[in-house]
Order: structure tokens, then C-alpha cells, then sequence
């Protein structure tokens, strides 16, 4: 057996590479964008990236459609990414006058939800970087590997393939750390490929404190939130045959516990921790929509539901979706055609 200790394997084709280098040295005012409720990754990856192009002198605006997790509000930079929703006029500027637009964790327009027009009208040099399968085709530059299970891990082998890990410091290593943990759950799916782990190493000797991160990221509970994941579990859980969880909330039960964005972030994921349990998908009503999330093991592929039943997409394992009906139809939608997809 050959066993390689602490080099990562390089990702990138030798075309990749010149291009982005030359992406990256012909860009003066870079802005980066990520998906529509950003969550550790996609903000972990923009920082890393964004950390770094500054320290090569670049121009850098991060721009997001809407606001951040408060749990991921402590890594560097994160008080100045600029949010669409809140500050429209100014993100259009900034887009507008890009030369270069990094798109990170996203795979379609649509991700980027109300800024996708400004997005796609911007007349920069587009790169994505992302792990999302079926990239569609609105950048120059596609960079996409869904074998990887962050963009955030992505960014930073990329990184060192550009010869750039000297300006990978403990700011920088602490928002990959981040982006890599909370994509994989804590490294609980999605993590069996052993560059994780030399990508921890390296990023631990950059001074991050990575039982720290956890506890400020995961431990983030306040009474209300509990509760209401406790009654999701208790009152909302039903089971189907084929071992099929649903959860829904409605807009009236999530305001009886004082819901707050991000409350629910993980709720999807426990109903896979009873046996037989292979797919779980909750339903959560929005003021004009149900957003729906899904989770699954091993093969059972939910990103196919996502896409045919609810506007999404995703990963095999964990996707999401829009459903613009009522949460009653969208329940009632999966329970007829579940017998498709299990
Ligand atoms: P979550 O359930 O945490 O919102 O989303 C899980 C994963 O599903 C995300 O990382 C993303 O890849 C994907 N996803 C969530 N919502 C959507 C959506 O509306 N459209 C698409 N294409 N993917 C989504
Ligand atoms: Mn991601």
C-alpha cells in the first residue's frame, strides 16, 4: 500500500490552473458572491478566498443576497460582507463595476436569488468554484468538483495548487475549517476522503482552534429554539413506510417559539438517526413559499425529489428546494410520489 502522509493531492487541471492564475492576475476589483442564505460554507470559502486576494492586493467586495447565521458572525471579515437584501443600490454598484466575479458554493443563477439579474447582466470575467453537480453554464471559468465535499476545502487545495498557501494565515484557515466542518456535518457524511484531514492538520498548525469553532458554530442553542425542535420532533414527526421522516412547521407553530432564521438548521438531520430511517425531509412555511430540505443516507439520492418535486437541487445526500403552493400540497405531493424515488 502506498500511503502519502501529509500531501495533498492537487485538484485542478494544468488548464484550470493558467486560467484562474491569469483571472487572478488580471483582476484589480474582485467581488465574490455566494448563494442565497449563506450558511458556513459559503461564507468560509468567500473569506478564505477574499483574505487571500487582498494580501495580493486586489480590490475585494464580498457580496451575498441576504443576511449571515449570527453563529458564523465570528470569523474575520464576516461584519463586512455586503448583504443585497439590506443594501441593494450599493451591491449593484459593486457588481456592476467588478472585473472579476468569483461565484463560490453555487451552481445556477437562481442560487443568488434577487441579486441573479445583476449577477448575470455584470459584464466581469466570471469564475465559479463550487462542488454542486450539473454546473450551469454562466461563468467563463467553471471550476466544479462535487467530489469534494466543501467549496470551502476546494478553495484551499486550489490555493495551495496556485502556490498561494503562504497567504493562508490563521484568519483565513479558521473560514475553511469552518465552511469544512459545517458541510460535512462535523466531519460526520461526505468526509472519507483523506485530504480532509491533511487540509485539518495544516489549517491546525496556522493556530486555529478547531474545538472552538465547533462550540461557537454548533452550540448555539437559546430555550425557544429547543423547544421548538423538540415539538417538531414530537408533535410534527411522521414516519412513512420505506422509512421516509417528515417534519413540518407551519408559519403559526414556528411563531408560537419565537422562531429566528437558523433555528431549525439541522432539525432535518436527526429524524436519520432511527434505524430503518433512510430519508428525511422537512417542510417549513415561508410567508410565500415552503421551503423544503432534505436529507438522506447512503444511496437514496433526494437532490432527484429536490429538483422534480420542489425547484431545487442539491447533493445526493442533503438538497433543498422551493415548493409555492401551500405546506398541506406539499406534503401531499411527496406522500403520492414517494413509491417513484424509494
Ligand atoms: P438546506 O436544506 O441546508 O437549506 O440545503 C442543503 C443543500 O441543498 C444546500 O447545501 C444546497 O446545496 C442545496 N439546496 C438547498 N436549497 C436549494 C434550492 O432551493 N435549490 C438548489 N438548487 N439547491 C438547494
Ligand atoms: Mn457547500
Amino acid at each position: 500500500m502506498n500511503i502519502n502522509i501529509l500531501m495533498l493531492t492537487t485538484i485542478i487541471s494544468e488548464q484550470e490552473q493558467n486560467l484562474l492564475q491569469q483571472a487572478i492576475e488580471n483582476s484589480c476589483n474582485v467581488v465574490i458572491v455566494a448563494h442565497v442564505a449563506p450558511d458556513g460554507d459559503a461564507v468560509g470559502s468567500s473569506l478564505a478566498l477574499s483574505g487571500v486576494l487582498k494580501k495580493l492586493g486586489k480590490q475585494v467586495e464580498v457580496v451575498m443576497p441576504d443576511t449571515l447565521p449570527k453563529s458564523i458572525m465570528f470569523l474575520q471579515g464576516a461584519t463586512d460582507i455586503n448583504i443585497y437584501k439590506n443594501n441593494t443600490e450599493r451591491c449593484k454598484n459593486i457588481i456592476t463595476n467588478a472585473d472579476t466575479i468569483f461565484c463560490l458554493d453555487f451552481n445556477e443563477p437562481k442560487r443568488v436569488d434577487l441579486m441573479q439579474e445583476d449577477l448575470v447582466n455584470a459584464k466581469a470575467y466570471k469564475v465559479m468554484i463550487d462542488h454542486h453537480i450539473n454546473p450551469s453554464d454562466f461563468c467563463n471559468l467553471i471550476i466544479s468538483y462535487p467530489q469534494i465535499s466543501s467549496t470551502s476545502l476546494l478553495v484551499y487545495k486550489i490555493l495551495n495548487q496556485l502556490g498561494l498557501e503562504e497567504k493562508v494565515q490563521k484568519s483565513e484557515a479558521e473560514a475553511i475549517y469552518t465552511g469544512m466542518m459545517t458541510d460535512t456535518g462535523n466531519f460526520s457524511y461526505n468526509s472519507n476522503d483523506s485530504d480532509i484531514y491533511i487540509a485539518i492538520s495544516q489549517l491546525l498548525q496556522r493556530g486555529i482552534d478547531k474545538d472552538e469553532i465547533y462550540k461557537i458554530v454548533c452550540n448555539t442553542s437559546t430555550i425557544s429554539k429547543l423547544k421548538l425542535n423538540s415539538y417538531a420532533i414530537s408533535e410534527k414527526m411522521e414516519i412513512l413506510d420505506g422509512g421516509v421522516a417528515i417534519i413540518t412547521l407551519t408559519r403559526n407553530e414556528l411563531n408560537r417559539y419565537s422562531y429566528q432564521k437558523g433555528d431549525t438548521e439541522g432539525l432535518v438531520n436527526q429524524p436519520l438517526g432511527i434505524e430503518g430511517v433512510n430519508v428525511s425531509i422537512f417542510f417549513r412555511e415561508e410567508s410565500d413559499y415552503v421551503k423544503v430540505s432534505l436529507r438522506s443516507v447512503g444511496d437514496y439520492a433526494v437532490n432527484i425529489i429536490a429538483s422534480e418535486l420542489y425547484n431545487g437541487g442539491g447533493h445526493k445526500n442533503a438538497s433543498g428546494g422551493e415548493f409555492f403552493g401551500t405546506i398541506n400540497e406539499a406534503v401531499t405531493l411527496i406522500k403520492s410520489q414517494i413509491n417513484k424515488y424509494i
